[in-house]
């Protein structure tokens, strides 16, 4: 017999469960600042502004000027599974959007305190101004709404977060710690969206700025405060069915002892997969000095099909039906590059 007894099998109350699966969503300060970043660029922003105080926990804010959020729906986007970007489950197929599942602004407002302000351009007649609206969130409950005027688009403002899910916030580090993964995502955006601005500011410093200007080497000039120009070798290859790579790589003189470097999207979505960073890793292994990693920022670009997206809580997962040609693409693309490029000693390395 065992040393204790089970408990009888009973529902978790609603507040429970949710704050439990919001913490599957939200593991740390950046995760909301992922999500809150998506929806901006899902509203179409070209303009993002981030700005992060006490690491995070104390106030995370992303200002866009997307397509905002009418009023009428502006009191349910915080309800669990509600989203304008998906309707029946084979709309996953053709998906053109970052998120789909409508849970990440309910997860937040579960286990911080949310306000959201818009104006939305859809419920504007010529010639009138649409006034904006605010509404705010506690642990999941709404508290309060208003008017307050802006310009179009979308203010989402978390404050106090994990304020009531103690075991993230001892799991939550130090200040500079989580700023420096808040810094590390924005620039992978920044790089991952030329065309779009974004602006960081870590306890009122700037750390992070673009100018939205649509070319990704300058985007990497604005990020690393280099002129990379010449170091950097575009990347645009494409079998015309199912796989188009497009990016920028860095020469064997802008080598990082970092794999932080190298970013990967699919389909706009930055990703973290283990099966292409190894074909990466393949293509340049020998041909970089042991412990080195490059500079490279690579959009993959397959047809909606042939990729799922809904394999991770956090969609920093995906799988790929043609994994296998797209990884030998890779590996030739990296290999590629690399052999072009000059053998020069001295390297250059980031901050
Ligand atoms: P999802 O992105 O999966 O739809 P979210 O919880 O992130 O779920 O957002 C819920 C909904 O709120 C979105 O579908 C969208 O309609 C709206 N929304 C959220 N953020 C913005 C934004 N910055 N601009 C316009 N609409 C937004
Ligand atoms: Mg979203």
């Amino acid at each position: 017999r065992p040393a204790f007894v089970r408990a009888p099998l009973h529902e978790l109350p609603p507040a429970v469960a949710e704050r439990i699966a919001a913490g599957e969503v939200i593991e740390r300060p950046v995760s909301v600042v992922k999500e809150l970043i998506e929806n901006a660029l899902d509203a179409g922003a070209q303009d993002i502004r981030i700005e992060v105080r006490g690491g995070g926990l104390r106030l995370i804010r992303v200002s866009d000027d997307g397509y905002g959020i009418p009023e009428a729906e502006l009191a349910t986007v915080c309800e669990r599974h509600t989203t304008s970007k998906l309707t029946t489950f084979e709309d996953l197929e053709h998906l053109h959007t970052l998120g789909f599942r409508g849970e990440a602004l309910a997860s937040i407002a579960t286990i911080a305190e949310v306000t959201i302000q818009s104006r939305a351009w859809e419920t504007e007649q010529p010639g009138e101004e649409q006034p904006a609206y605010w509404v705010s969130w506690r642990g999941g409950q709404l508290q309060e709404r208003g008017r307050r005027a802006r310009p179009h688009g979308t203010t989402v403002t978390v404050t106090d977060l994990f304020y009531n899910v103690p075991a993230r916030l001892s799991y939550t580090r130090a200040a500079r710690t989580e700023n420096g993964h808040i810094v590390q995502l924005v620039r992978r955006y920044a790089v991952g969206y030329p065309s779009v601005r974004f602006y960081l500011a870590l306890d009122e410093h700037t750390a992070v700025q673009t100018s939205g200007s649509g070319n990704l080497a300058t985007t990497l000039t604005e990020l690393y405060h280099l002129s990379l120009a010449e170091m950097l070798q575009e990347i645009d290859v494409s079998d015309g069915k199912h796989y188009w790579l497009r990016g920028y790589m860095g020469n064997r003189v802008l080598a990082q002892s970092s794999r932080q470097y190298i970013t990967l999207f699919i389909n706009g979505r930055w990703v973290q997969s283990r099966a292409l960073q190894e074909a990466l890793e393949q293509g340049y292994r020998s041909l970089l000095p042991k412990g080195k990693h490059p500079l490279l920022v690579l959009a993959v670009e397959v047809p909606p099909t042939e990729v799922d997206v809904n394999v991770h809580p956090a969609k920093t997962e995906v799988h790929l039906l043609q994994e296998a040609k797209i990884k030998e693409a890779l590996i030739q693309v990296v290999k590629g590059q690399l052999e072009r490029s000059p053998v020069i000693p001295e390297a250059v390395q980031f901050p």
